[in-house]
């Protein structure tokens, strides 16, 4: 009993710790409380594990403050952290689908710490409007009549039926009856929207004749068709073109919604992905068509709305249109991505996305042997072997098509490959990296060369424990 009062006693005071120069250090750019919170922490545990008799001797002055400074440390990391993508999927889901161009984030950083023209028209020194920043650009590039954006493709779909449809019939075919990412799915949209969906055809087979023995004159407010972005349905199938559906429209005076998905600006049938591109749809001349901005388009999360200018002018009015408003990053990026496409072979090479896919097999090689040849010189711990691999473009798109890539494989013996993959991902800068058939590959897709720097860090740092473990033996 004496000797845990006496161990008690010995337990430094909080003040007294936060008067160390090794944490004084910090509080140039730390919040104190997350400083305090650390050191209170760290003594209070000590006063557990005394009076638990885990303790029978307190650690020394140095041992105390260095657990402290990585518990600050810790504490000082973001949740939202930058990563490097090794995985080879393009659009990551988790990782923030795509990736800006250096243009557009340089737009952003400008209006983000700045007041900006977002409702400001400099001409005539009056109020402008938020939606004129893209509209033009949009226009040009994608041949439209109209454009107006929202938060994303979910908030565009929502908007479109509540403007169009609510009260009303829109009708679908059961074979696009889409799910994307859990949360959006296309029956639940539509009644949240107030519209009624009115299901036709089959799974597989949705011919013409389903829709026009679904159209009422009275209940039918829309046909609509909906890209199956994220599935394919193959064998025996049916499905009416867009082409098809325009005129089935025409035909009944009914207006044609196409949700799809991806916003792809440039074709990319050469290289392997099978997407439809947002020009030939808007040419397909359907009334409304919507699609993400954050997708195969390459730009910042938004949805991204096209059509003819009596049903976007019904949206820009929508109270909808309040409450899915974008913000000046968002807006700073797609016109800076909108305003590259106008130049579509600088496009391919200036937007990540594009980039990332288009990229050639030789190229990814070549690659690859940079790679290789930077973590032979800086890290020795590991063999590494260049590997071909099959990479997605992922994010719900082109879910059958694979693009020949490249990858690292990171190799040491005795080391399971999932323990490597996770450390990788404990690093300062965490690698995110894949594993096929027990080897951890770096998929060189998906990782620029800037960031070759990062991952010979993460090696490093995988080196660094497993040498130490393996020292324990
Ligand atoms: C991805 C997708 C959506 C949802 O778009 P978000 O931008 O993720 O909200 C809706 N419809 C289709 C067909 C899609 O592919």
């Amino acid at each position: 009993m004496e000797d845990v009062r006496s161990l008690l006693r010995h337990i430094p005071k909080v003040d007294e710790v936060l008067m160390d120069g090794r944490l004084l250090f910090f509080y140039k750019d730390t919040p104190r409380n997350v400083i305090v919170d650390s050191v209170r922490e760290k003594l209070d545990s000590i006063r557990g594990d005394i009076l638990e008799g885990r303790l029978s001797e307190i650690s020394s002055k140095d041992e105390l403050i260095a657990d402290i400074v990585s518990s600050i440390v810790e504490k000082k990391k973001k949740n939202l952290r930058r990563v490097i993508n090794a995985t080879g999927v393009v659009l990551h889901t988790n990782l923030g689908r795509a990736e800006l161009s250096e243009e557009a984030a340089r737009a952003v950083a400008e209006v983000a710490d700045s007041y900006s023209t977002l409702e400001y028209d400099l001409k005539r020194g009056q109020r402008g409007s938020r939606q004129d920043i893209v509209e033009a650009a949009v226009r040009k590039v994608t041949g439209a009549e109209a454009a107006m954006v929202v938060n994303n493709n979910a908030a565009a779909t929502m908007i479109v039926l509540a403007a169009m449809a609510r009260g009303k019939e829109v009708v679908v075919s059961r074979g696009e009856l889409v799910e994307i990412g859990g949360s959006f799915r296309i029956p639940d949209v539509m009644s949240e929207s107030g519209a009624y969906l009115k299901e036709v055809g089959t799974t597989n087979k949705t011919k013409p004749s389903d829709y026009e023995n679904a159209y009422d004159e009275e209940l039918t407010a829309a046909f609509m068709k909906v890209h199956t972005s994220n599935y394919r349905i193959v064998g025996f199938t049916e499905d009416v073109s867009l082409t098809d559906m325009v005129e089935l429209g025409r035909k009944f005076h009914v207006p044609v919604i196409y949700d799809m998905g991806n916003g792809l600006m440039a074709d990319l049938h050469r290289y392997g992905v099978n997407e439809p591109t947002v020009k030939d749809a808007v040419a397909a001349g359907p009334d409304v068509i919507l699609f993400s901005g954050d997708k195969l388009l390459g730009g910042p999360q938004a949805g991204i709305i096209v059509g003819n200018k009596k049903y976007i002018d019904l949206m820009k009015k929508h109270p909808l249109a309040r409450a899915f408003r974008v913000d000046k990053m968002t807006l700073a990026a797609l016109e800076t991505t909108f305003y590259q496409y106008q130049d579509e072979d600088r496009a391919m090479k200036e937007i990540p996305v594009l980039r990332m896919i288009s990229a050639s097999e030789k190229a990814l090689s070549e690659k690859a042997k940079k790679l290789i040849k930077l973590l032979e010189e800086s890290c020795g711990g590991f063999r590494y072997e260049e590997e071909e691999c099959l990479d997605q473009v992922g994010g719900g798109s082109a879910p059958t098509d694979y693009l020949k890539g490249r990858a690292v494989a990171l190799l040491r013996e005795g080391v399971a490959a999932e323990k490597v993959e996770r450390l990788l991902r404990k690093a300062e800068l965490p690698v995110i990296a894949r594993i096929n058939h027990d080897r951890v590959l770096i998929d060189v897709r998906t990782v620029k060369e800037s960031e070759f720097a990062g991952v010979a860090a993460a090696v490093n740092y995988v080196d660094a424990i497993l040498t130490d473990k393996e020292g324990e033996h």
